[in-house]
């Protein structure tokens, strides 16, 4: 047997099993994306290579086996399954696959409820039988539940005969409720309202499905021509008039922009439904084109289900691998089966620290879920124990960095681990990485790749050595993949960064404990390089905003000949020094003190005045309390003066606030 062939293999009894897991005993094992995901590989597959494609494999089957416990009905008329769609542009192409046969329809949009199909049977206007979908030809009798559902009507509006199809569903505050309950009781939750309302409707006893609280929506009449009617909507109606319950959000649209248009709506406000939807279905509206369409084997080809995407879906641990950071910080990394999330691919998540994967409990091979944090940022989320096979291998720390193999240390009582070897290649290029960065030096065109690249041939082997780059200029055109304009945009970029204000190279330095916030207070208290370095630790230390552990941060940062260097060299370079934003020049009287305005003030309006205590160094608030360390009242001062008063604080008129300014 060759590869295609047991790949095959491998996929149709993973459905299979699927399929019983899910239609027979309604729990399932794998999620419903793995599984529509392992289906289209089979699709694939069977599509290009015809000869291996069996006519018993799933993707030519509807639904699930029909158990001897139940009556068989036979459909008459076989009770489909949808094809699916995941994307707009997919939409788009279901609708020009179409419009090729010579037709351009309209649409009818609807809901795509989670719950489970049915038909149901009425002679004389009365309800007589309710079956399943089962394999779509032979369903089970499930009359006696149905019979439960109140949103059935066990008698219509016209004495005729007709089936009509629909979907029953569980809404999600049953669920809820039913889940308090068993909880209670110490069994196990129900997994969701799809196999809630799937569990219920075939249990043999119907008082267990009355006590469920099941609902239905119809959506389907089979014999239309029956009845005279001519178009879906039309059918909707009719449906309605008999009694049914039909979904007041179907909708009929003029083309597939306006298909799309509801998607987006629908996508937007689906958790404020009552009950769930995993999708929205879109039908050729007019009878005759659907007809003319056809079905394949398991589809109608006239409509089809676009399925939401998932917002957390299951995947494969792989492996657990160890990046080092800048400041030699050792992060462990999710290596994962590829997943779509939320529209992007996602194989690789931050597992931040070794007590992180301890507590989650990961293990090399276990079947995790992820989700996009804030939608952006991946995540692991859990690990899905009851998969576990037992071969599973257990996450072990390491002890020396993974790039220079010097042994790790972990910093007083944090948790992470830190390669501390300065000349670790790893933590060298990330620190070059981040100088150029957006928020740092900003220079466009030198990323992740490129900086490794230039590492690796190296070009550059510390920061200043950017600035001498385009002595390197023909080598680096001759390069693999480096073009000579893109090295002339690159060499432009790294000369337009010369004239960033002063904040951006002190964040892009890297000293330890500087983020970006902190580069610019140091920039507008210092104004230049020169001042900062020479800065001590009291007059660090004496800033707002800074304390004692940046204060040290810097002075050590500046003591090291190596870095002197550095800066001695990108000054020579042509960087500038200065810091160009509004500088801030201490006064003793305003520097980390807290001041609140009050009162109408005649010299300054309020803005300027808070800018002033700002450049001194002050900081000012709206409300006066303990912490507040000078009151400056204008004229008709209200409840701050008194309260100011009240607390023994310091209180300047804006006269004597003039003389402190120029103190
Ligand atoms: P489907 O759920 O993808 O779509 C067809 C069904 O949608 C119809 O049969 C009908 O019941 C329902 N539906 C809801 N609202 C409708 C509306 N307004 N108009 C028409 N139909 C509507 O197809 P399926 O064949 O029932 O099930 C296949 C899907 O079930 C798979 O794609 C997968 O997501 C899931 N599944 C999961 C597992 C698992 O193990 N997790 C196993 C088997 C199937």
């Amino acid at each position: 047997m060759n590869d295609i062939e047991h790949r095959i293999e491998e996929l149709t009894k993973i459905l299979n099993e699927a399929n019983y897991n899910y239609y027979v005993k309604d729990l399932p094992t794998i999620t419903d994306q793995e599984y529509d995901k392992y289906l289209r590989e089979l699709e694939e597959l069977e599509e290009k290579y015809p000869e291996y494609s069996k006519d018993d494999s799933p993707t030519k089957r509807v639904g699930g086996e029909v158990i001897d416990s139940f009556k068989k009905v036979y459909h008459e008329k076989p009770m489909m399954s949808l094809s699916d769609v995941f994307s707009e542009s997919e939409v788009i192409l279901f609708d020009e696959r179409i419009k090729k046969e010579g037709i351009s329809p309209k649409y009818v949009c609807e809901l795509k409820i989670d719950g489970l199909s049915v038909s149901l049977l009425y002679k004389d206007g009365v309800f007589v039988r309710a079956a399943t979908r089962g394999d779509g030809v032979v369903g089970e009798d499930i009359t006696h539940n149905v019979k439960t559902i109140k949103s059935i009507p066990l008698k219509l509006n016209k004495k005729i005969d007709i089936e009509v199809r629909g979907e029953i569903y569980m809404a999600k505050k049953t669920l809820e409720a039913i889940n308090k309950e068993r909880i209670k009781n110490n069994e196990k939750p129900l997994q969701n309202t799809r196999n809630a309302a799937a569990g219920s409707i075939r249990q043999l006893d119907s008082k267990i499905a009355a006590k469920r609280n099941l609902d239905a929506f119809i959506y389907h009449l089979p014999n239309p021509e029956d009845y005279g009617i001519k178009t879906h909507m039309e059918a909707l109606d009719f449906m309605e008039s008999l009694g049914f319950k039909v979904n007041p959000n179907n909708r009929l649209v003029n083309n597939i922009n306006e298909v799309l248009e509801f998607i987006i709506e629908k996508t937007d406000t689906r958790s404020s439904l009552s009950y769930d939807i995993d999708g929205i279905v879109i039908k050729v509206n007019n009878l005759e084109e659907q007809k003319g369409l056809g079905f394949t084997a398991k589809y109608p080809k006239w409509a089809t289900a676009y399925k939401f995407p998932a917002e957390e879906v299951l995947t494969k641990l792989q492996d657990i691998i160890f990046t080092v950071g800048r400041t030699g910080q050792i992060t462990p990394n999710a290596v994962l089966d590829p997943v779509i999330v939320m529209g992007s691919t996602i194989s690789r998540a931050t597992l931040h620290n070794e007590d992180y994967v301890k507590e989650k409990d990961l293990r090399i091979g276990d079947i995790v879920s992820i989700r996009k944090a804030g939608d952006v940022i991946p995540e692991v989320v859990e690990v899905k124990k009851e998969r576990r096979t037992g071969l599973e291998k257990e996450f072990i720390m390491i002890n020396k960095c993974p790039i220079c193999e010097s042994i790790l240390i972990k910093k007083d009582e944090q948790v992470d681990y830190y390669c501390v070897n300065e000349h670790c290649p790893s933590r060298k290029i990330e620190a070059l990485i981040h100088f150029a960065s957006r928020d740092a030096m900003n220079i466009e065109g030198l990323g992740e790749k490129v900086m490794e690249d230039f590492f690796n041939f190296g070009f550059i082997k510390e920061v200043s050595d950017i600035y001498l780059l385009q002595s390197h200029r023909e080598d680096l055109t001759r390069l693999e993949g480096y073009g000579e304009k893109s090295i002339m945009n690159l060499i432009a970029a790294i000369e337009k960064s010369k004239d960033n204000s002063l904040e951006k190279l002190i964040f892009g330095l890297g000293i330890p404990h500087v983020g970006s916030k902190t580069a610019k207070i140091l920039a507008s208290n210092f104004h230049n390089m020169d001042n900062l370095m020479t800065a001590d630790f009291d007059s660090l230390n004496s800033i707002r905003d800074i304390g004692e552990i940046i204060a040290k941060s810097v002075v050590d940062y500046f003591l090291e000949e190596k870095n002197k260097n550095i800066i001695g060299r990108l000054k020579s370079y042509g960087l500038n020094m200065e810091y160009f934003g509004k500088k801030i020049i201490l006064n003793p009287f305003f520097s980390g003190k807290t001041f609140v305005l009050t009162g109408s003030l005649q010299i300054y309006t309020r803005e300027e005045g808070k800018e002033i205590i700002e450049s001194l160094g002050g900081k000012t608030s709206e409300s006066v309390s303990k912490k507040t360390s000078c009151v400056i009242v204008g004229e008709n001062p209200g409840k701050k003066y008194e309260k100011a008063k009240e607390l023994g604080i310091e209180i300047l008129t804006e006269e004597e606030f003039r003389e402190k300014i120029n103190l």
